[in-house]
């Protein structure tokens, strides 16, 4: 297939599930959990889950950034622009996403802080180059995905010897979450998450590769396939994982070939590298502090690091206690299951992280799913 258009035909997607629903045991059920946000939303988008027959069901994973952020790291960053009096750089979603006090990036700009939407690292690096009388901080989110460009623009602001930019790195891996899902005491205290295999991300995996899930995958006996994020490759990547289900097999399969290698991007990987070293420990929102799983700026590039140029120590902040966000993004519960989803909470009035980026389970719910009742076969 050569056009996009090709990868959301409807008569090839009605065939797929045809060819799931055929390879089924009877028997049993089928529980897999797409990580990325990318696949969630494709999945409410294109109305993968009504294709599906009775017995699979898809579990929405913690792989949206903005969701996994915790109420701390932007507390932090709100009192970067407040009470320090930076120029606050971060991604449009970021500035909706509810902190303490009521407040969030886009209501701290409202009441006077200098914070600016970029649409890249570079754009956060432009801007202190253009006035190099303001402090200018870039928060940095994301996976593996977003982690090269601001490793580029670190490394471009030490070239310059740029003395007015830094970055509040909150970069986060996708194989230590998922591990943490399956083996942490935190995450079973909310009850056992049945999972058969995982849909693994798209453009993460372009630059990490497939490998790196091969030992996850041998250890915990559970199927991974890699998947673009078309409707056409999460169908495909569902038969694969039934496939591999069914004849008893844990292997890493990939279903992207069109972008995906074993290998990933090596020069991207080696720019990370370069520039990052591994965290202790991070508090990701619904999966706690999770050992190894994100990612600090090395001591070398320490003037670029907001974290040590401001003295910033991480408090962590409670959810809102109605909030389902955390439940959710384990996988345990459903957007349905929060009292608030779609009347408190809506994309407009967001109560928690999930219902801020398109990619969040409950805004993909929200926008695309929340009149079918296309969970009542999902228990
Ligand atoms: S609907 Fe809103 S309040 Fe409920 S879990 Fe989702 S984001 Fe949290």
């Amino acid at each position: 297939m050569k056009y996009i258009d090709e990868y959301r035909d409807g008569e090839l997607a009605r065939g797929i599930a045809a060819r799931i629903a055929g390879q089924l045991r009877p028997d049993r059920r089928y529980h897999f959990m797409e990580f990325c946000g990318g696949h969630t939303h494709t999945i409410s988008r294109y109305g993968i889950a009504e294709l599906l027959p009775a017995s699979v069901r898809m579990i929405h994973g913690p792989g949206c950034p903005v969701c996994v952020l915790p109420i701390g790291r932007i507390d932090q960053a709100i009192a970067l622009a407040l009470d320090r009096g930076v120029t606050l750089c971060t991604y449009g979603d970021v500035m909706r996403v509810p902190a303490s006090d009521e407040l969030s990036l886009l209501r701290a700009k409202a009441r006077g802080a200098d914070i600016r939407m970029v649409y890249s690292a570079a754009d956060a690096l432009g801007r202190a180059r253009e006035h190099p009388d303001r402090e200018v901080v870039f928060l940095a989110i994301g996976f593996e995905t977003t982690t090269p460009p601001t490793a580029l623009v670190i490394r471009q602001a030490a070239k310059e010897g740029l003395g007015n930019f830094s970055v509040l790195c909150n970069h986060v891996l996708t194989p230590s979450a998922i591990t943490h899902i399956l083996e942490s005491a935190e995450a079973r205290q909310y009850g056992a998450v049945p999972i058969d295999g995982f849909i693994g991300p798209a453009h993460v995996s372009i630059v990490i590769g497939s490998a790196p899930y091969e030992p996850f995958a041998e250890r915990y006996r559970k199927p991974v396939v890699i998947a673009g994020f078309e409707p056409l490759d999460v169908m495909q990547a569902i038969a694969m994982l039934v496939r591999q289900v069914n004849e008893g097999r844990a292997e890493v399969e990939n279903e992207f070939v069109r972008a995906v290698t074993r290998e990933g991007n090596r020069a991207a990987q080696a720019v990370v590298a370069e520039v990052f070293e591994l965290r202790s420990s991070f508090e990701w929102r619904g999966l706690g502090e999770v050992p190894f799983s994100a990612l600090q700026i090395r001591p070398e590039f320490a003037a670029f690091d907001a974290e040590r140029r401001f003295g910033l120590v991480y408090r962590p902040v409670p959810d809102h206690k109605q909030c389902e966000c955390g439940a959710i993004l384990r996988g345990v519960k459903r957007p349905s299951d929060c009292k608030l989803f779609g009347n408190v909470c809506t994309p407009e009035t967001p109560v928690g992280s999930c219902m801020v980026s398109s990619e969040g389970a409950c805004a993909a719910h929200y926008s695309y799913g929340r009149f079918r009742d296309i969970e009542v076969r999902a228990t």
